[in-house]
């Protein structure tokens, strides 16, 4: 499948969804862009029919843009709750099969009833609400800040006094102890 034939489906869904169309009407659309010689998207065809208004395909447009905002954030903070639980192991509070169990857990999870790792490993009782706030301390406690370009650096893996430049603009950071 193609990036825009995704991006069709998922604008039929969200079509669907909204009330503004029915299932019969994107399949009738998406059975039609077969058979032309030029490519359309789904939402011009569906305008062409008379079944979406042009306000209507704009807020169509509006929500998916949103959606893929949503979903570059929830991309952030998986890797922030990867972190999280690399903290977690190191400070003893959990076990490895512990975190991979709750990150996978999360993966699972649909963008309305998205948790946080810490979440998820407090339902469980794999951490206290103490053990909570002293990773997220400890995480925010080993972010660096570059001096020259003020380019935020997690040094979660790195040992204490290490030295490293920074990508951005080669200035020599040291992590603290
Ligand atoms: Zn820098």
């Amino acid at each position: 499948m193609t990036g825009e034939q995704k991006e069709d489906l998922i604008l039929g869904d969200i079509a669907v969804k909204m009330r503004l169309v029915n299932e019969t009407q994107v399949q009738e659309c998406l059975n039609a862009q077969k058979t032309l010689r030029e490519w359309k998207p789904l939402g011009v065809l569906l305008l062409e029919k008379g079944y979406l208004s042009e306000d209507q395909l704009q807020s169509l447009v509006d929500v998916q843009s949103r959606n893929i905002e949503a979903k570059a954030v929830q991309t952030r903070r998986i890797k922030e709750d990867n972190i999280f639980g690399r903290i977690a192991i190191k400070l003893g509070f959990a076990t490895e099969a512990q975190v991979d169990e709750c990150l996978g857990v999360q993966l699972t999870m649909q963008d309305d009833y998205f948790l946080r790792l810490g979440e998820i490993m407090l339902k469980r009782k794999y951490l206290t609400d103490e053990q909570v706030q002293k990773i997220l301390d400890y995480q925010t406690g080993r972010l660096i800040t570059c001096s020259k370009c003020g380019h935020k650096y997690n040094t979660i893996l790195f040992n204490s006094g290490a030295r490293f430049l920074c990508y951005r603009c080669d200035n020599e950071l040291t992590v603290l102890a």
